[in-house]
């Protein structure tokens, strides 16, 4: 059997940058694999962000190209082939071509511990590859497990099972309260979020050991490992806390965050981007799309170039159509009055808390 591979995937986005610094500060002896999958249609901003990340960790971040023999880019490939059907939310095929099949086929067979960026104060769970050789975690958030290992490991047909462990390790590690909670069945009134809730709480440390234990038995990538040095892990890190990281390593945040000024109908504004991938992505909201085409025009012409045989970017609307000057002057006013309807609401003053709302939404695989 091989040994395990650790693997850690930049998507060009702020959090896994700063999950790759965290990760060789707080766990230098665990040898990450760092990779990036180019899709060939990144913003400068990512591709100067890797670079200044490998400066930062001393090693290469591994370059993986979909269609590697082609010509021309991995994006334009696939294009080609899928007869110039431009991906959409409801039709990902550029996620599935060139993010997540060059990454299964870098990490083969071999079991694979891949760490991914989700922070403390979201609610996804991001990308589980569906390969059972591969198993993510979570280093970020104070349940570092993903979901399907949880529910495996606390679901009532594992009863009697993860009890039977907790006794095994409670000669040295017992907590009365961890136990009551523990030996309380899973219900309508006592849901697993809250189950899980209560033992992360009570104690982390036990709470990874006892999941850690019972791996053990499976066939997850961990089983294999004696150890497993995040199970002491018991940080939350949140938004602020990555650009902490960020700006202290010198890494510095991706430069599509800084936000440029606009006035629309003497209104005065900001954007900015708030999210990696390529530049055309179809999850950019429409605010995005202007920023794009004030501050990146050949980039918005070679979007454009893409529109054509009735598909569009958007649905309902090609790209030409958005930035007639009528057009663009309601965006930005729209924008405006948005903005200032959430600060009030959410009482920040910061623009990306803003653009974050939508930070959820779409592919995990390109927005970490
Ligand atoms: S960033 Fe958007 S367009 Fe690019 S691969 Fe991801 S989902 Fe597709």
């Amino acid at each position: 059997m091989p040994s395990t591979r650790h693997v850690l995937g930049i998507s060009g986005g702020k959090d896994s940058a700063a999950l790759a610094i965290y990760m060789s500060r707080k766990y230098p002896h665990l040898d990450i694999e760092y990779y990036t999958c180019d899709t060939g249609k990144e913003l400068d901003e990512t591709y100067e962000l890797i670079t200044n990340l490998e400066n930062y960790l001393g090693k290469p971040i591994i370059r993986l190209r979909a269609a590697e023999k082609s010509t021309q880019d991995p994006f334009d490939h696939y294009l080609q082939l899928y007869g110039g059907y431009l991906p959409s939310s409801n039709s990902r095929w550029c996620t599935k071509k060139l993010k997540l099949e060059p990454f299964e086929k870098f990490v083969g067979n071999d079991p694979v511990i891949s760490y991914v960026g989700i922070r403390g104060d979201e609610d996804r769970e991001g990308y589980i590859s569906k390969k059972t050789n591969i198993q993510s975690i979570f280093p970020f958030r104070k349940n570092i497990w993903s979901e399907d290992v949880v529910k495996k490991v606390f679901s009532n047909a594992n009863f009697d099972a993860i009890n039977d462990l907790y006794k095994k390790i409670a000669v040295t590690d017992s907590n009365e309260r961890f136990l009551e909670i523990l030996s309380k069945q899973i219900s309508f009134s006592f849901p697993l979020s809250e189950k899980l809730n209560l033992l992360l709480h009570i104690d982390t440390r036990l709470f990874n050991k006892l999941v850690f234990l019972y791996l053990k038995q499976t066939d997850y990538p961990l089983a294999q490992e004696r150890d497993f040095a995040l199970l002491d892990n018991e940080e939350v890190l949140v938004r602020e806390d990555i650009f902490r990281l960020l700006e202290e390593s010198g890494v510095g945040v991706p430069a599509y965050y800084n936000k440029c000024d606009f006035t629309v109908n003497d209104k005065k504004g900001q954007y900015s981007r708030s999210r990696s991938g390529c530049y055309f992505c179809f999850y950019q909201q429409k605010i995005e799309w202007i920023w794009l085409y004030e501050q990146h025009p050949e980039r918005f012409a070679k979007a454009m170039d893409y529109e054509k045989d009735g598909y569009t970017w958007n649905d309902g609307e090609t790209l030409q159509d958005m930035i007639q000057p009528i057009r663009m002057q309601t965006i930005k006013e729209d924008y405006i009055k948005r903005i200032n309807r959430n600060t009030q609401k959410t009482k920040s003053q910061y623009l990306l808390d803003i653009l974050d709302d939508a930070e959820g939404e779409g592919c995990a695989a390109c927005f970490i």
